[in-house]
């Protein structure tokens, strides 16, 4: 057989699977191969904040991330009706902003340099785990592994071809972008100060959750090709699915609004975000998911820290049962839950069901202004820095 481990998607759960399994077993570099149905730098859909922890995990492999094109944010705001929570992290930026086509695009260099082959352009179309092998049907031939990794994403076809029966928890998600400031003849009708202010600072926005829309409104700040730029967009976990929502673009349009940008002067793009969920089976015998594959944060549909967790989890995984000639990973899903990123994504999966089915005006205003301290040490503790702990 040519290859040990397929990797099928080159984002950040695929790459930091290669990059974690040539860490821990530098032997089979040459024996990994990553299929990208792309070409980088390939565009994805995607707000770009990076926390604390992808940074952690980018550094203990020896990455800088500095390479990068990127803004920072100095404070996190989570807001309901405009006010709220600041959260600041002491001597750094509180969150990271790039762009997917960049990132990704370095990320993969990074992986090349090591000697892991990618091949761009080849589509997956069907994975079937055999006693002795994986058979991979690209629309380019045939390809054979001892072990195959589902790393493409929220419409990826490893899950389909493996759990063709299990249900599905997606969030949905607009995405804009728009200059940073408002066009200049709605700048002379409002107070500037305000939009200056509002420049450096990461926005959530939970207004929309009394309405039966289960998330929050983003405001980045972002760059494109070194112009400040600014990243919106909405997202829904779809938890309040059966209850009646307003058109899912309105609110958005209202706080941009706000903010004196129009919606219907930008382009807005779409796109599911598959969801972390304790019932979400993560493997069969020769074929592990992972990242948006297998299942993201809840709360935010924050999802590059969590890929990069993931990739490192299965690779530990992979490199053992290379070792031992056994395949079955029956247990990455209790190693996946016991871990640190784990314990984030049940917290964040319980948090998620007991703040958005809430729809009460004062619970959230008390949430996010009225028991700050309290929100922040649970934040803290529970939902960010697990990866220092992975
Ligand atoms: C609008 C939006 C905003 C977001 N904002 C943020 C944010 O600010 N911060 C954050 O942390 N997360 C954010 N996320 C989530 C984040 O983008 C994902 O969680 C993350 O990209 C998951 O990484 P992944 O590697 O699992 O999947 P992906 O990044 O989706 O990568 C999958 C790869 O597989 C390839 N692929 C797919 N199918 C095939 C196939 N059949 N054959 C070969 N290759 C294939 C794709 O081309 C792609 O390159 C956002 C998501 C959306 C939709």
């Amino acid at each position: 057989m040519e290859h040990d481990v397929i990797i099928i998607g080159g984002g950040p759960s695929g790459l930091s699977t290669a990059l974690h399994l040539q860490r821990i077993a530098p032997h089979l570099s040459h024996r990994i191969l990553i299929l990208e149905k792309e070409h980088y730098p390939r565009l994805k859909l995607c707000a770009g904040g990076l926390t604390i922890d992808a940074e952690i995990i980018l550094e203990r492999l020896g990455l800088d991330v500095n390479e990068v094109p990127h803004v920072f944010a100095d404070d996190i705001h989570f807001d309901f009706e405009a006010k709220g929570l600041s959260v600041r992290v002491p001597k750094r930026h509180a969150l990271r902003v790039i762009r997917r086509d960049e990132f990704d695009n370095w990320l993969a260099g990074k992986v090349r340099e090591l000697g892991i082959e990618i091949r761009e352009g080849v589509t997956v179309k069907n994975v079937i785990p055999q006693p002795n092998e994986v058979i991979v049907e690209t629309k380019q031939g045939i390809l054979r592994t001892q072990v195959a990794v589902g790393a493409d994403g929220s419409n990826g076809v490893t899950r389909r071809c493996i759990f063709p029966k299990d249900p599905v928890y997606t969030a949905r998600v607009l995405e804009v972008i728009t200059p940073s400031l408002p066009p200049a003849q709605m700048i002379e009708t409002m107070a500037k100060s305000k939009q200056m202010k509002r420049r450096g600072h990461a926005y959530f926005e939970f207004s929309p959750v009394p309405n039966n829309i289960a998330g929050y409104i983003w405001d980045f700040p972002t760059q494109i090709k070194g112009q400040p730029m600014r990243c919106w967009g909405i997202y829904d976990t779809n938890i309040l699915a059966g209850k009646t929502r307003p058109h899912f673009k309105d609110p958005l349009a209202q706080e941009m609004g706000r903010y004196n940008f129009n919606l219907s002067d930008h382009e807005i793009n779409g796109h599911p975000i598959r969801l972390f969920s304790p019932e979400n089976r993560l493997s069969v015998p020769r074929v592990l998911l992972v990242g948006d594959a297998a299942g993201t944060d809840p709360v935010f549909g924050e999802g590059i820290s969590i890929a990069l967790g993931y990739g490192a989890l299965a690779a530990r995984e992979i490199s053992k049962s290379i070792q031992r000639g056994q395949f079955s990973f029956g247990r990455f899903r209790s190693q996946v839950a016991r871990s640190a990123l784990g314990r984030t994504l049940i917290t964040r999966w319980v948090v998620a069901y007991i703040i958005y089915p809430i729809k009460w005006r004062w619970f959230h205003i008390l949430l996010w202004r009225g028991i700050k301290p309290i929100v922040t040490i649970i934040a803290k503790t529970f939902v960010l820095n697990w990866g220092r702990r992975l």
